[in-house]
């Protein structure tokens, strides 16, 4: 591509010719009359005829070997925006797929683009393809912004920066993903010059000082592989590879290296014809010069993601500097210039137009591209990334303060609205399109300015948005809400239910509504906060009731206790106690308490060394149990415990009922013998029971008084030493 001097329309035609019927020269050169005509009183910034512009674009395509309608679009790109020509006309006067590129070209040309973050110069990207529809319009967009880049130097410096800034972050990257790297150079070398000009004069004059250097070093080293490979039969094209500044600029300035450091700087390409060529000439290389480690990599196998193609390898070179070197095919080399232009070039006389066609017919036709791919997964991905980049179902549209949205095509503004904010979303009551007021359900299209109505009194979503709604965000948001506002009803209602079961208990709620409590009832029943409990009791998934009887169960005990302790005090005092059985002195003190009257318990029937307790009775006074006796050991019985001890002095005159069990072999006159025992110890026997089982296992149980535990044990200890007693117990009943 010339870049100094402007291409005429012979030069152009006679490009054409090389691969372009004659109807296709034809309407070519009918563009270019037809957009002569309409630009004929125009002039650019530079004061050159307008049509200068339009003819270097379409000269651009040529160059790419784009087909004749493609070409004529670079011809016509301008007139629909700039002159009186109506799409329509150049309909009429043209065709239905000229008018189609030209229209696409001039929708681009609308969307405005503010330097944000990597995010939003990505979401720009993507807008500027769904919007193009057919890829030749993006190559159409690409050659007039490489001409416009090209002629810079008549703006202003305001406008030279911006166009550039815009140029590096959208046109380069799309030139890169197309595989286009021939348009890609150019506008970041060039982007470069005016954004860091300092930068980029600095890189120039490095290089320009070496260069003498340079181009002798490599000419010696392609001299020296000319021979090499003129013994093995291999015809190679080998040049050193240009030098791009912001390639240089970039590892210079983001990877902080200096200018030697840089491998690029020497570098040479090798073109070969055949792939088996490529691997052979690497060999050589290889065995030539030592190879750095990590630096060699195979894009013939594993192809970048737009097609390129090629080994590259460095090595330590003749002078001992590092040498870099590309292999690759002449149709590789034409991939990794042209990128998929290249292929439009190879296809020629049946493109596919990608305007008309099926999402699916779009697919097979990336499947064509990459019949040359070996790695079937790679290729997926491939067409998986053109799926996003080229034809995905989104559409792109901005917010009033210029940011671009994603959105799968077919959302509404609704959907806009949920993805800036919840709460944007729940409170939309309207929505301007355009600066237009529009239906809720208006379907957005790409470019749209979409600006939400919204108002803090709104109630929120209808059911209906449900349906409406295209985006799972949206639906999902819309759908919390519905359930938070529920959730939010049956917290209210359960806690007034919780409240009312436990006041009727005759309890106030905030007595029993404190946190260890709260947390017993949790964990019975599974919660973890407060508002879980009651939304439960909301939609009945349990009973206030329930909830209630378990929140006030501490509380009831407690109460239950004090209550029946103050009844028993009151009979003492008031000299009302019932008379009891055995009216003497059970020699038990309760701590605190005088003259409370207690009865031992029948079940355990404590004596004096027992460890003992007092257990509060409903409404039977205070009962003393041995502290291990199984009765009291309850959970509920424990609420009811009262410190009760042995009055000090002689127990000698008291008497105390004890039930024993004997167990033993059954012989004659065991019975007798323990009757016996018990007699010489001085005791009352109340109660004799024996009986034998049918393994002859004596059972014998008396009830004897005695006084306390000391008296107790030797007794026990004689009745041991009588032949044939296997067990003594104490028994509980
Ligand atoms: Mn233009």
């Amino acid at each position: 591509m010339a870049k100094d001097e402007n291409l005429t329309i012979a030069d152009i035609v006679n490009k054409a010719k090389m691969y372009l019927s004659d109807d296709d020269i034809d309407l070519i050169q009918h563009a270019f009359d037809y957009a002569n005509e309409a630009h004929h009183d125009q002039f650019r910034k530079s004061g050159e005829p307008y049509i200068i512009h339009p003819v270097q674009v379409a000269g651009i395509l040529t160059d790419l070997e784009m087909d004749a309608e493609t070409i004529a679009g670079g011809f016509l790109h301008d007139v629909v925006e700039d002159t009186d020509v109506t799409l329509e006309k150049l309909e009429e006067e043209f065709n239905h797929e000229v008018a189609m590129l030209v229209d696409g070209v001039t929708k681009l040309g609308k969307i405005r683009y503010e330097t944000k973050e990597a995010q939003q110069a990505e979401n720009h990207r993507k807008m500027f393809v769904a919007m193009a529809k057919d890829i030749r319009v993006i190559l159409i967009k690409l050659a007039d912004r490489l001409h416009n880049m090209r002629t810079l130097k008549h703006l202003s410096a305001e406008k030279q920066r911006r166009i550039s800034n815009e140029t590096l972050e959208i046109f380069a990257p799309l030139a890169h993903r197309l595989g286009i790297s021939k348009i890609k150079w150019e506008l970041e070398d060039t982007a470069l010059r005016y954004l860091n000009p300092q930068q980029y004069y600095r890189i120039v004059q490095l290089m320009k000082q070496k260069r003498e250097e340079r181009e002798s070093y490599i000419e010696e080293v392609i001299g020296g592989l000319t021979e090499e490979l003129k013994e093995v039969n291999i015809e190679a094209e080998m040049s050193g590879r240009p030098k791009h500044l912001y390639s240089i600029y970039q590892k210079m300035v983001k990877q902080n290296k200096q200018f030697n450091e840089i491998y690029d700087l020497l570098a040479v390409r090798i073109i070969v014809e055949s792939i088996k060529d490529c691997y052979a000439v690497l060999g050589i290389i290889h065995t030539h010069w030592k190879p750095m480690p990590g630096r060699f990599k195979d894009y013939i196998a594993m192809p970048k993601q737009n097609l390129y193609q090629s080994l590259h390898t460095t090595v330590i070179g003749p002078k001992g500097d590092p040498l870099e070197v590309q292999i690759r095919t002449k149709e590789m080399h034409e991939i990794a210039e042209f990128g998929i232009a290249a292929h439009w070039a190879y296809k020629e006389g049946k493109q596919v137009k990608t305007g008309k066609q099926s999402f699916e017919e779009k697919l097979t036709w990336f499947r064509e591209i990459l019949d040359w791919q070996n790695d079937t997964h790679d290729a997926e991905e491939f067409i998986e990334s053109l799926k996003i980049d080229l034809f995905s179902d989104m559409v792109y549209v901005f917010t009033p303060k210029g940011e671009v949205v994603e959105l799968p095509s077919g959302s509404i503004p609704l959907d806009f609205a949920y993805k800036i904010h919840t709460e944007i979303g729940n409170k939309t009551i309207g929505a301007k399109i355009n600066g237009k007021m529009e239906p809720l359900d208006y379907k957005l299209q790409n470019g749209d300015i979409v600006e939400v109505m919204t108002s803090k009194h709104s109630y929120g979503p209808s059911q209906d948005w449900l349906k409406m709604t295209q985006t799972s965000q949206a639906k999902g948001k819309i759908k919390q809400f519905f359930k938070k506002q529920r959730r939010e009803e049956n917290v209210l209602k359960g806690k007034e239910a919780v409240d009312k079961e436990i006041r009727a208990l005759n309890i106030e709620p905030k007595e029993v509504l404190v946190a260890d409590n709260l947390q017993r009832v949790f964990d019975k029943f599974n919660f973890t906060n407060e508002e879980d409990m009651y939304a439960a009791v909301g939609y009945q998934g349990i009973t206030a009731a329930l909830i209630a009887t378990r929140l006030t169960e501490k509380i009831r005990q407690t109460r239950q206790k004090e209550q029946d302790l103050a009844s028993t005090i009151e009979e003492v005092k008031t000299d009302n106690a019932p008379k009891r059985s055995h009216k003497k002195d059970s020699g038990v003190k309760v701590e605190g308490v005088d003259n409370l009257l207690v009865r031992l318990a029948k079940c355990c029937n404590p004596v004096p060394g027992d460890e003992i307790l007092g257990y509060i009775t409903k409404g039977r006074g205070v009962s003393v149990h041995r502290s291990d006796c199984p009765n009291v050991q309850t959970e509920e019985a424990r609420e009811r415990y009262l410190h009760v001890e042995w009055e000090d002095g002689n127990t000698d005159k008291k008497h105390y009922h004890v039930d024993i069990q004997i167990t033993g072999y059954d012989r004659r006159g065991l019975l007798n013998e323990v009757l016996q025992a018990v007699n010489e110890m001085k005791t009352n026997i109340i109660l004799v029971n024996g009986k034998s089982d049918r393994n002859k296992m004596a059972i014998i149980q008396i009830t004897i008084l005695i006084h306390n535990t000391n008296h107790l044990r030797k007794i026990v200890e004689r009745i041991k030493q009588i032949r044939d007693v296997y067990t003594v117990t104490r028994t509980v009943q």
